[in-house]
């Protein structure tokens, strides 16, 4: 078990400055961070895995202890199999709270070595998430203050080919 690496789990689609917060954040706590994608067979993300994976990796080259995967199933047996001691989450309003202290009671049920650790967001990244970056954004809003360039440069190639009438 390695005391030196957390996973910061989530669906990144795609990734934003409230994630890159918390990952600059996360990456000061622990000697190596993994930003791991759940791919959920059920849901259908507005890009792939791959594409997300490369959107993270460009906008966190600034530093170095920092991986990113995609993975499916459970996220505590991915944690266990990597031998991550630590699962990070950001929290930004109540409802989040109470969604995350369940799933972390329940995480820690299942695998109590493997504990949880919660940033706050930063006030002003507070009300961002990457489903409001994906509404403005498909209705041709501006995205740039909520996202890195590259990210905002992809979302307005992706729309394009998903919004084009046969
Ligand atoms: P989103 O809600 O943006 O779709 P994800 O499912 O990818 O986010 O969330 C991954 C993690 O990042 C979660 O712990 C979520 O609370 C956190 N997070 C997302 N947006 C922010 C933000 N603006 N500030 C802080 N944490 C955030």
């Amino acid at each position: 078990m390695s005391r030196a690496l957390a996973i910061y789990p989530g669906s990144f689609d795609p990734v934003t400055f409230g994630h890159l917060d918390i990952i600059e954040r996360a990456a000061t706590l622990f000697e190596n961070i993994i930003v791991a994608i759940g791919v959920h067979p059920t849901k259908h993300p507005l890009f792939s895995a791959t594409e997300r994976i490369e959107l993270i990796e460009q906008v966190v080259r600034h530093l170095p202890n920092i991986t990113v995967e995609a993975f499916d199933g459970l996220l505590i047996e991915y944690c266990a199999e990597k031998k991550a001691s630590m699962i990070v989450r950001g929290l930004r309003v109540t409802t989040d709270f109470e969604y995350e202290l369940q799933i972390a009671h329940a995480n820690a049920d299942i695998r109590p070595e493997i504990d949880t650790i919660f940033l706050p967001s930063r006030t002003k990244h507070g009300f961002l998430s990457a489903s409001l970056v994906r509404e403005i954004a498909s209705h041709g809003g501006d995205v740039t203050r909520y996202a890195p360039p590259l990210v905002c440069d992809a979302l307005v190639k992706k729309l394009a080919i998903t919004t084009k009438k046969p």
